[in-house]
Formats: C-alpha cells, sequence, structure tokens
C-alpha cells in the first residue's frame, strides 16, 4: 500500500490503539514526509517531542519497520510555530461582556418531571439542594450510577432550575468528551485558548457528565484538575456524573479523584417496582397516552427492569405497535410483543433471548441481593460468589465481547470477567457449584 504521511498518520494512529489515539502529545504532532529511511513529523515543543519519545518511539518504529521498511524510523521536528499554549491566564469575568451564553441545557429535563423513588432519593435531594446553595455544602457535588437511570436527567434539572431563578447566573453543561476535544481543538489553535479558559473558569455551576471519560487521558485531567481548582476556589458549583464511584475510576490521577468526594458523593441505583410504574404513569401523562390499560403499564413495570431508559422505550415501542396495527393496546398485544423482542433464532426454534440484565436478575434473586449488588463496587464475600457466577452465565448465554460483559457489571477490564469465569469453572469440579450452574441454567433456558 502506498502511504501519505497523513494516511500513514491515521493508520499509525489506529494501531498504537485508544492511548495514543487520545494522547494529548500526538494529538499534536503534525506527519510532514515520508520515504523509505524516515517519517518525518513536527510538534510544538521540545517537551512535546520528550514525551512522545519517551512512550512511543519504539512503538512507532515497529510498525513503520512493518508497514515501510525495516530502515524507516520516526524523526521529531520542532516547529514553535504550530502552538503555543499560553502560560495560565488570568480569567477574571469580564462585567462588560453581554454575549448571550449557550448553556448545552435540555429544557425537558427538569426536577418537576423527574419521579422520586427509593432508589433515587439521596441523588434527587442531594441535587435539588445544590441547585438551591450553589456552592455550599454540597460543593462538589458527584453522583454516580449504572446507564438510564437518570444522572443526565438531574445534571439538567439543576442546570434549569439555578437558570430559571437566575438568568444572569452563568451554567454550563457539558459531556467530559466535549470538555476533552475543545480543550484540544484550543491547543491547536491559539487564538481560542483564552475563550476556552475563560469559558470553564467563570461559570457559576459547571455541569460535567461522564467524567469516566476521562481515564487515561492524562492532558485533559489536567487542564479539569486546574478548572476544577479554579471554580471550587471561587465556590462556584461543580456537579458531575460518572458511571462508578470516584475510588472505582481507574487511571485518573489520585489528586482528582479525591477532590471528588470533598463535597457529597450520591448513587443513584436502579429503580424498583413501585418507581418504575410511577415513571411509566408520568410519561403517560407527558406524552398524552390517556388510554393504556392499567394491566399494561403493571406487565412492562414488571418485566422491563434494567433502567429507565429502556422502560419508555418499551412504552413508545407499545404504543407504536398499536397504533401501526390499529389495535387497542391490550395486555394481549403487550405480552405477544415484548415476547417477541428481542429475539434470537437458536436450532430453528425462536427462543427468548438472554440478556445480561435476566441473568443478573436471575442470580440476584437466587442469592437474595439487592438490586445494583452485582453491579456495584462491593467486594464482600457475600457479593463476590454470585457475581463470579454471573459473569460465567453472562459468558456462556450471551453474545456478548469479554469487553461487553465487563460494561454490563461495571467493570473496567475485561480480565475481570475472564478471571471470574476461571474460578467458577474451578469450582464447578465441586457439586454445589455445579448445581447452582445447572439450576440457573435451567432457568434460562
Ligand atoms: P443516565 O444519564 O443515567 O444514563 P438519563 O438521565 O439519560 O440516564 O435517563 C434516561 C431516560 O430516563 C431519560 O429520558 C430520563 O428523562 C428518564 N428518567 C430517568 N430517571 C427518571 C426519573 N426518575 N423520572 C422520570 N424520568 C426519568
Ligand atoms: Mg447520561
Amino acid at each position: 500500500m502506498q502511504y501519505t504521511p497523513d494516511s500513514l498518520w491515521f493508520e499509525m494512529l489506529e494501531t498504537l490503539g485508544e492511548t495514543a489515539r487520545n494522547d494529548i502529545y500526538l494529538c499534536q504532532a503534525i506527519p510532514r514526509t515520508l520515504n523509505d529511511e524516515a517519517f518525518i513529523i513536527a510538534v510544538p515543543s521540545d517537551y512535546t517531542q520528550d514525551e512522545i519519545e519517551n512512550r512511543f518511539l519504539s512503538d512507532i518504529n515497529n510498525v513503520l519497520a512493518k508497514r515501510i521498511s525495516s530502515d524507516c524510523t520516526l524523526e521529531i521536528s520542532v516547529d514553535p510555530s504550530l502552538a503555543v499554549v499560553p502560560e495560565f491566564e488570568q480569567t477574571e469575568p469580564n462585567p462588560e461582556d453581554n454575549t448571550p451564553q449557550t448553556t448545552g441545557l435540555n429544557p425537558n429535563y427538569i426536577f418537576d418531571n423527574f419521579v422520586v423513588g427509593r432508589s433515587n432519593r439521596i441523588c434527587h435531594a442531594t441535587a435539588y439542594a445544590a441547585s438551591q446553595d450553589l456552592g455550599g455544602e454540597y460543593n462538589p457535588l458527584f453522583i454516580y450510577g449504572g446507564v438510564g437511570l437518570g444522572k443526565t436527567h438531574l445534571l439538567h434539572a439543576i442546570g434549569n432550575c439555578v437558570q430559571e431563578a437566575d438568568p444572569k447566573r452563568k451554567v454550563l453543561y457539558v459531556t467530559s468528551e466535549t470538555f476533552m476535544n475543545e480543550y484540544i481543538d484550543s491547543i491547536m489553535n491559539r487564538t481560542s485558548s483564552q475563550g476556552f479558559r475563560s469559558k470553564y473558569r467563570t461559570t457559576d455551576l459547571l455541569l460535567i457528565d461522564d467524567i469516566q471519560f476521562l481515564q487515561r487521558k492524562e492532558g485533559t485531567q489536567e487542564e479539569f484538575f486546574n478548572t476544577f481548582n479554579e471554580l471550587y476556589k471561587r465556590s462556584n458549583q461543580i456537579v458531575m456524573t460518572s458511571d462508578r464511584s470516584p475510588d472505582m475510576l481507574e487511571n485518573l490521577e489520585e489528586r482528582l479523584s479525591s477532590r471528588f468526594e470533598w463535597g457529597m458523593v450520591a448513587e443513584i441505583d436502579k429503580p424498583n417496582y413501585e418507581l418504575r410504574l410511577s415513571i411509566l404513569r408520568q410519561k403517560c401523562e407527558d406524552q398524552g397516552f390517556s388510554n393504556i390499560p392499567s394491566e399494561v403499564l403493571n406487565y412492562i413495570a414488571e418485566i422491563v427492569t434494567a433502567n429507565i431508559r429502556q422502560l419508555e422505550g418499551t412504552l413508545v415501542t407499545l404504543k407504536a405497535r398499536a397504533s401501526l396495527l390499529d389495535e387497542e393496546l391490550t395486555i394481549d398485544l403487550a405480552r405477544s410483543v415484548l415476547n417477541d423482542t428481542p429475539t434470537t433464532i437458536t436450532g430453528g426454534s425462536r427462543k427468548k433471548s438472554v440478556t445480561p440484565e435476566v441473568i443478573q436478575e436471575l442470580v440476584a434473586t437466587h442469592f437474595q441481593l439487592n438490586n445494583g449488588d452485582l453491579t456495584s463496587a462491593k467486594r464482600t464475600k457475600v457479593l463476590v460468589y454470585p457475581r463470579q457466577i454471573a459473569m460465567y452465565l453472562c459468558r456462556e448465554h450471551t453474545q456478548l465481547s469479554l469487553t461487553d460483559i465487563a460494561e454490563v457489571f461495571n467493570r473496567q477490564n475485561h480480565r475481570t470477567i475472564t478471571y471470574a469465569c476461571e474460578q467458577i469453572e474451578k469450582l464447578l469440579e465441586e457439586d454445589e457449584t455445579k448445581k447452582i450452574i445447572q439450576h440457573l441454567t435451567a432457568e434460562l433456558a
């Protein structure tokens, strides 16, 4: 294959993997020249050159040997005109600045339409309290929990509530991915660096979603650390969400994750039956679905247990299916649609597919555990064994990859799953575990 410097660099980053693709120093390099002896890239500073050489040189040279020729090596030239990262500038708010702000807020996510139950009561209460007392007791506020449980909704609700009370307050909602992308843009383009810092460091309320994304993004972590300190120093409010607790954030600098615990850390859990039903009722009201029989809502609340997003999705799907068929949404229709999806074809017969949620529910019931125990970070003995059983069953009975399974269990690393499976395989030689697995497998069939 004929490479241009650009195409080779692109492929290089792909080959080196995620860490390289997100590396703040590699991101600043510009591919310049390619021939059989050398691949030349330009970087803005000696420091960037050192960083790349120290951490990536041998990997890059290995790729060059394979793709170009065994004599081809990386050369890095320093070109200061590429980018200048200004030293920290004072970013006092400019009182003359009347430009309308973009808050990133979704007006549909408010406290009024957030249904409260046992699993989200504390999160809701602290979020509301933070919105009433910016920079107070709950600063920073860290909300964590699994997908689709309402973290993003609460984050927007805080922002909307603050804006409504005082439109002059500077509120900013971003995902941590957006934060990173804007940071990288600001490094690449010297004119916007000041803008980036003043945007983030002068908000009264910074809402930053899915902070787990910053794991392994060293450069962005550093910038976020500085932003955090600057806001905190001025008693400006910071609210963050994550799919795991601060101590489970791996590859995040200790000094950063420990700061997340300074204010309040609140967990949002899976909804129980009562909350699922109340949410369904509220969604029917919001959407104007007035004639859905309550036995249909009860049925949905019973079988859709994983999260609230799925609950909403199921309701909308059923409603759409009924209107497509021009039928009333009856319990029979709901049963037939929901038993029908998701399905897999196994050995020619249609079989209800086994999802990780089904497995988790089954295992949790068998061992009499609470919602969320299997996916929690707790490592007590009573949880470890059932969790390993559940992980093993996921590997055996779903199509998911080990990485997917790790994600379902809120684990960072797929090796956790491999380890769990090995443990269970060993224990399968004993009668007790063998019986449990046989029993659970029969339940899944
Ligand atoms: P997360 O950010 O935790 O993945 P979201 O906040 O995106 O979850 O919530 C998923 C969907 O469920 C959204 O449409 C949200 O409005 C809805 N939702 C979540 N929790 C509640 C709740 N307690 N009351 C009403 N709707 C909720
Ligand atoms: Mg979210």
